[in-house]
C-alpha cells in the first residue's frame, strides 16, 4: 500500500546534508544525554508508550508524531532529525511509511545508537484488500497523481502490513525487544527495566485473555469498520472476520458507492449492532453506514496515534486497548 511519505523523502534528504554538517562540528554522539539519562526517540505512540512503561523516568523519551496528528502525514522537522541522530535508542515501526528514515539513519554518525524496529520483532503479515474494500487499482491511480515525479521504482512489490502493535501478543514481543536494548545500553538500571517489563507483560497477557474471553462467548465473529482498517494483526490474532472501507494506511477518505453499499448490506444482513471507526477519524463513513442500516457507531482504538486530549489525560496503549474489550463485546453480540 502506498502512503503519503514518498513526497517527503526528497525534502528530508535535502535538509540532511546541511544538518549533519552542523552536527559534525560537535563531539561524537554521547552515550547518554546531558542529564545522564538514556535518550529514546520513538516515531509513533505505541513504542513511545511501551518505552515509558519500561524506562519510567530513568530515560528521556520523545515521540516524533505529535498527539492528535494524522499518522500518515508526519514530516520530520530539522529538530526531529537531529533528535534521531543523537539518541541512544531509536524505536520505529520499520515499514514503508517510514521510508524517509533510511536516509536519516544512514547519514547519522552515531555508531552507538540501537534501533528497535517493531516489524522485526514479530511475524509480519502481507497487506490485504478485503471483500468490498476500496480497490487497490483505484488506490494506485490516486497516488500517482502526487508522487509521479519522484521516480521511485519499487511500487508493485508485496508489502507487509505495518500495524503490528494492534495484537497484544505482538506488543509483548516489541516490549521485550525494547527491554533487551535498554538493558544493554544502561546495565546499571537493568533490574529496574526488567521488573517493569515483567509487570507490564503480565498486564498485556491479561488484556489478551480478556479479548479471548469476549470472543469465545460472543454471538458473531464479524467486525465492520466504516473507516481505514489498521487492525489486521488484531483480527488475525483472534480469528475474527472483518469488512472495512479502506486498508490500514490508505490515503482516501471517500469510499465508492459500491463499498458503502456492500458494508450497509453486511451490517443489515448479519444484524451487526455496531459500525466501528478508528481514533482521529471524522467517522462520516461509519455514520452514513450506521444511519442507513439503523444501527449505532463506536470508536475502536488502534493506538496508531492518540488524541491530544487522551494523551494529556494519561491514556496509554493498555487503557485504550482495555476500552476496546467493551466495544468488542458490544460489537460481537
Ligand atoms: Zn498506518
Amino acid at each position: 500500500m502506498k502512503h503519503y511519505f514518498f513526497v517527503k523523502t526528497l525534502a528530508v534528504m535535502l535538509t540532511l546534508s546541511m544538518l549533519f554538517a552542523m552536527l559534525s562540528g560537535c563531539a561524537g554522539a554521547a552515550s547518554k544525554a546531558d542529564d545522564g539519562k538514556i535518550s529514546i526517540v520513538a516515531t509513533i505512540f505505541p513504542q513511545y508508550d511501551f518505552a515509558r512503561r519500561i524506562a519510567g523516568d530513568r530515560a528521556d523519551i520523545k515521540m516524533l508524531l505529535k498527539p492528535g496528528m494524522e499518522a500518515h502525514s508526519y514530516e520530520p522537522s530539522p529538530k526531529d532529525i537531529i533528535g534521531i541522530a543523537k539518541c541512544d535508542l531509536f524505536l520505529n515501526v520499520g515499514g514503508e511509511s517510514e521510508s524517509w528514515l533510511d536516509s536519516v539513519l544512514e547519514s547519522a554518525d552515531n555508531p552507538g545508537m540501537k534501533v528497535v524496529s517493531a516489524m522485526d520483532c514479530v511475524e509480519v503479515i502481507e497487506e490485504e484488500t478485503a471483500e468490498g474494500m476500496q480497490s487497490r487499482e483505484h488506490h494506485h491511480e490516486h497516488e500517482h497523481e502526487s508522487d509521479s515525479d519522484l521516480h521511485h521504482g519499487e511500487e508493485e512489490e508485496e508489502e507487509y502490513d505495518e500495524h503490528v502493535w494492534t495484537s497484544p501478543m505482538n506488543a509483548i514481543a516489541i516490549v521485550n525487544a525494547i527491554n533487551t536494548a535498554l538493558c544493554e545500553l544502561d546495565p546499571d538500571n537493568a533490574e529496574y527495566y526488567c521488573n517493569n517489563t515483567n509487570e507490564y507483560v503480565a498486564e498485556l497477557l491479561e488484556l489478551d485473555h480478556s479479548f479471548r474471553e469476549v470472543i469465545a462467548g460472543s454471538e458473531r465473529n464479524l467486525l465492520i469498520f466504516g473507516d481505514r482498517f489498521p487492525l489486521l494483526y488484531f483480527v488475525r490474532e483472534y480469528g475474527l472476520d472483518y469488512c472495512a472501507a479502506f486498508p490500514g494506511c490508505a490515503a482516501e477518505t471517500e469510499p465508492s458507492a459500491a463499498t458503502v453499499a456492500f458494508l450497509i448490506d453486511r451490517v443489515k444482513g448479519e444484524k451487526v449492532p455496531v459500525v466501528l471507526y478508528i481514533e482521529l477519524s471524522n467517522h462520516k463513513v461509519a455514520d452514513a453506514i450506521a444511519e442507513a442500516a439503523g444501527t449505532k457507531t463506536a470508536q475502536f482504538n488502534t493506538c496508531h496515534n492518540i488524541s491530544a486530549k487522551d494523551f494529556a489525560a494519561g491514556e496509554s496503549y493498555l487503557s485504550l486497548m482495555r476500552a476496546n474489550v467493551d466495544i468488542l463485546r458490544e460489537a460481537l453480540n
